[in-house]
């Protein structure tokens, strides 16, 4: 009897083991060129989709999901109005069930931006929550993951700084911790190191790379231990950006010598897919 006890005993804290050692989230950061499109995925398989890339990557992006049978997103985020991230979001919201939207609010005109908000608009059952300047929230699911969500701090960057409006995301798990940093440039880095602690274990690096006034500050703050660049041959990441990084002991991922780049976690650590 004695025996039986103790075995059962084993038997549950094997399971136990095994139940945990399920808990992992997964960020898939897909080879967009140029461009932003990320697919967070919860131990829960709660899925959030972090902007769409270009128009063309849009269609790449629902064929990707189509193949993995991927048919329902929970949320998909928009981080900027700027081609390469909300031009393969209307093709998206036409291919997958999508759930809700999370999306900055100033003023943009462009091409890309329309076909978005008129897909959006076919679409009225979708759930919109349109980030006002200086607004934040926070999502939680039930397996332990949090993001937190801030807009930026100013209704004016000046001209052509657009890439300022960006959204910052802050994804928990565990003890691992994650920054998407959108294309930020020195104004938002600023507001996002004024917002709190950007130390981070992965960090999608602001602005595909490029150095501004601000990079050597915002990256040693942030110290991750992964870092994953949008770039292209045509507009590849700075060099000194990426020495920045590989002093701190990043290591450093590019789409283009890299392509799609997947990380996991377990809550503890932070590992990339091989
Ligand atoms: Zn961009």
């Amino acid at each position: 009897m004695k025996k039986a006890f103790v075995l059962l005993l084993v038997l549950l804290l094997v399971i136990l083991a095994a139940a945990a050692q399920a808990g992992e989230l997964r960020v898939d950061f897909y080879d967009m060129g140029k461009a932003d499109a990320m697919l967070i995925t919860t131990p829960d398989g709660v899925r959030i989709l972090i902007d769409c890339g270009t128009n063309k990557g849009g269609k790449a992006l629902a064929e990707r999901f189509r193949k993995e049978g991927i048919d329902e997103i929970d949320t998909l985020i928009i981080t900027h109005y700027d081609k390469d991230h909300v031009g393969g979001a209307d093709k998206v919201l036409e291919s997958v069930a999508v759930r809700q939207v999370i999306m900055p609010v100033y003023d943009k005109e462009s091409k890309q931006h329309t076909q978005f908000l008129e897909a959006l608009e076919a679409i009225p059952e979708i759930t919109r929550h349109p980030m006002e300047i200086q607004s934040d929230m926070v999502m939680q699911s039930d397996d332990g993951v949090k993001l937190s969500i801030t807009a930026a701090h100013r209704d004016s960057y000046g001209a052509d700084e657009e890439n300022d409006f960006s959204l910052a995301l802050r994804l928990t798990y565990g003890e691992t911790k994650f920054l998407f940093a959108g294309d930020a440039e020195a104004p938002r880095q600023l507001e996002m190191m004024e917002e709190g602690d950007i130390a981070c274990d992965v960090l999608k690096v602001p602005y595909h790379g490029r150095l501004v006034s601000t990079s050597e500050r915002f990256l040693t703050q942030a110290c991750p231990k992964i870092a994953y660049i949008t770039d292209s041959e045509e507009e590849p990441a700075s060099e000194t950006l990426i020495e920045i990084l590989k002093s701190l002991g990043s290591q450093v991922y590019t789409s283009r010598e890299d392509g799609s780049v997947s990380v996991i976690s377990d809550g503890k650590t932070v590992s990339v897919l091989e």
